[in-house]
């Protein structure tokens, strides 16, 4: 038996990784776990290459919890240490990681950091009072026997050792005996090592299949084996099908019940390592809420499910795994936002998300139509944030009118270029947030022809201002910004049949009656047939309040302003002569309060008692 003293420059580090590593405790599971495994695919290799003799027997790790001695075992059957190898690997190694460990992260914010690698077998002092290593190495000899009670001491002795591989035994501290249950050991598990590449047993499962007819069914008993060791983004792909991939989706979200609507294969060897799937879900209505998130691994192990700076903020909905040893994971967020490889690992993913987009739609344009409502947010969510995507965009990007018809932006403008160009030859695009609020409206720009796209997404105002800005003469207006003859300017007006003081009288008599804070009253000379009053709100002014509402832009200062429309009247309405030749003054406030309340009911504005009253008088009127 030997007892030596672990080379410490830091006074005592065992109390410091407790401390440090306070937020996540849990992590010392996976890592344990992950060295087990690591120990069995060492040795499969040295087998695979001749240096490992004889049969290997089925590799697997087990996880052994016992409530009564408080002790946690990690078991495999891999290669095993000698006493010599103990002495180096623990004593040596593992301790200079532990420290370099805590030396750099000393005084720095402590949770970014945590739960990546860096700690290994150490990280075992953040729940144990002791630990010891029962070990033999598949080159035979005697067993080792390692023990340490959280301080720089150790014992390292011989042993007798039957089995091949190593036994991890933590004797869990009184403030950690959490860690013994089943339900949490299952639960990290399942969390971290739901796909590590060796098989790993916790327990035994019993099933009771079905029995034939007549026969009384039986319990089996079997190892309960709590991960898949090949998942599918470690195979080829083009050994998958879709029910694959969709099968693979519910593996990794079981609580999720609708299937992904098309995925990407990621298979990147250079200039960096990179494997993964990543899904387009079914998005929820409220995104906030979506909790499946992309989880990131390194060499199948999970490290975790925050993925920022690894893929392009706007993918960040996307469902899936990403698998790369290149990523750096002991780094701290911000760190890794500003890594040169980090970055080219974003582009990329970028990029082949682009080119699937492009190819569904080249492939099989009706299908990828139909999917387009689900996948909008998100793709237009990339063409505002990010400028390459953007770019890319233009060959998948679809815009679709009120009546369904898809278009790319190219198309579109092709389409309208003829009726929808404006005097000054810039090109004019028509839109409606909601087809049924603004139907009025719609309908007017129908009937001269014009086209009406339906741009309902929250984040619409920042994409039409990111598309205007880029100059190619195109504006987008909303169909009740102004009066349809007003949207897009053409030559020639209709010149109004009203002089210029019947117009002020006609003014005054209206201006009485309208909440003149809200609305501003304008004279239009229009088709005498033309509704006599609408109601618009300039497409700036509200677009402005749209950006302000959902973050960003140039919006900002308009939010806190009050709504303000325009109440625009038709001068050449023979309503608007019966006012102006109306002598009665009840009669007159009778008509002008009928039409203001008619051309806010079709804005949605007339709400609230104002509503009630106008049906209780239409009845009225009536009977
Ligand atoms: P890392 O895994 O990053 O090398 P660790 O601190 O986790 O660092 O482990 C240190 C070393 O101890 C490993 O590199 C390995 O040589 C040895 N080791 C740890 N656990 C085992 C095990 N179960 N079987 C064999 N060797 C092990
Ligand atoms: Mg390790």
């Amino acid at each position: 038996m030997s007892t030596g003293k672990i080379n410490v420059t830091t006074e005592n580090l065992f109390p410091i990784i407790k401390k440090f590593l306070y937020s996540d405790h849990e992590i010392f599971l996976r890592e344990l776990v992950s060295n087990a495994v690591d120990a069995c695919t060492k040795l499969e290799h040295l087998s695979s290459i001749g240096e490992a003799k004889g049969e290997l027997s089925e590799l697997q790790v087990e996880i052994i919890a016992d409530k009564e001695a408080k002790t946690l075992t990690i078991r495999d059957n891999g290669l095993g240490m000698t006493t010599d190898e103990v002495e180096k690997y623990i004593n040596q190694v593992a301790f200079s990681g532990a420290e370099e460990f805590v030396k750099k992260y000393d005084d720095k914010e402590g949770a970014g950091i945590i739960g990546h690698f860096g700690l290994g077998f150490y990280s075992s002092f953040m729940v144990s009072d002791k630990v010891e290593i029962f070990s033999k190495s598949f080159k035979g000899g005697a067993g080792a026997h390692w023990e340490c009670e959280g301080s720089p001491e150790f014992d390292l002795n011989e042993i007798e050792k039957e089995t091949r591989g190593t036994d991890i035994v933590l004797h869990i501290a009184e403030d950690s005996l959490d860690f013994l249950e089943d339900g949490k050991i299952s639960e990290l598990l399942n969390k971290y090592c739901k796909f590590l590449p060796v098989s790993i047993k916790f327990g035994t499962k019993t099933e009771k299949p079905a029995a034939a007819e007549g026969e009384e069914a039986v319990e089996v008993v079997s190892d309960n084996i709590i991960n898949n060791p090949s998942p599918a983004w470690t195979k080829s792909p083009s050994g998958l099908e879709d029910e694959d991939y969709k099968s693979f989706y519910r593996e990794l979200y079981p609580m999720n019940f609708e299937d992904p609507l098309f995925h990407i294969h990621l298979n990147v060897d250079y200039p960096f390592n990179l494997t993964g799937i990543l899904y387009f879900p079914k998005l929820k209505r409220n995104v906030e809420l979506q909790k499946n998130k992309i989880q990131l691994y390194c060499n199948q192990v999970y490290v975790t499910d925050s993925v920022e700076g690894i893929v392009p903020d706007f993918l960040t909905l996307l469902h899936g795994v990403i698998d790369s040893p290149d990523i750096p994971l002991n780094v701290s967020r911000s760190y890794l936002q500003s890594d040169h490889n980090v970055k080219k690992i974003s582009s990329h993913i970028g990029k082949k998300v682009a080119d699937k987009l492009e190819e569904l739609f080249k492939k099989d344009r009706a299908g990828y139509e139909a999917k387009w409502e689900d996948i909008k947010v998100i793709i237009e969510y990339g063409m505002i944030t990010d400028e390459k995507f953007f770019k890319r965009s233009e060959k998948f990007a679809l815009f679709q009118n009120v009546d369904g018809e898809c278009a790319t932006l190219n198309e579109y403008k092709e389409k309208i270029k003829a009726l929808q160009t404006d005097k000054d030859g810039k090109l004019v695009v028509l839109y409606s947030s909601n087809k049924d609020a603004q139907y009025g409206y719609i309908s007017e720009a129908k009937a001269k022809g014009y086209d009406v796209l339906l741009l309902d997404s929250p984040i619409v105002g920042h994409l039409l201002q990111k598309i205007e800005s880029e100059g190619d003469n195109i504006s987008f207006v909303r169909v009740d910004s102004d009066t349809v003859d007003n949207l897009i300017k053409k030559e020639g007006e209709l010149t109004s049949i009203l002089s210029d003081e019947e117009e002020t009288k006609v003014k005054e008599f209206i201006e009485s009656k309208v909440n003149k804070e809200a609305f501003t009253v304008q004279f239009e000379a229009r088709d005498s047939d033309a509704t006599p009053f609408i109601i618009t709100q300039t497409e700036f002014m509200r677009r402005m309040k749209e950006m302000s509402a959902t973050g960003g832009g140039g919006g900002m200062m308009f939010g806190e302003m009050p709504d303000s429309y325009n109440l625009v009247v038709n001068s050449n309405h023979s309503l608007v002569h019966k006012i102006l030749n109306e002598a009665d003054e009840t009669t007159r406030g009778v008509l002008i309060s009928q039409a203001y309340d008619l051309a806010r009911l079709s804005q949605n504005l007339l709400i609230g008692e104002e509503l009630t009253n106008f049906i209780k008088n239409s009845y009225e009127k009536m009977a």
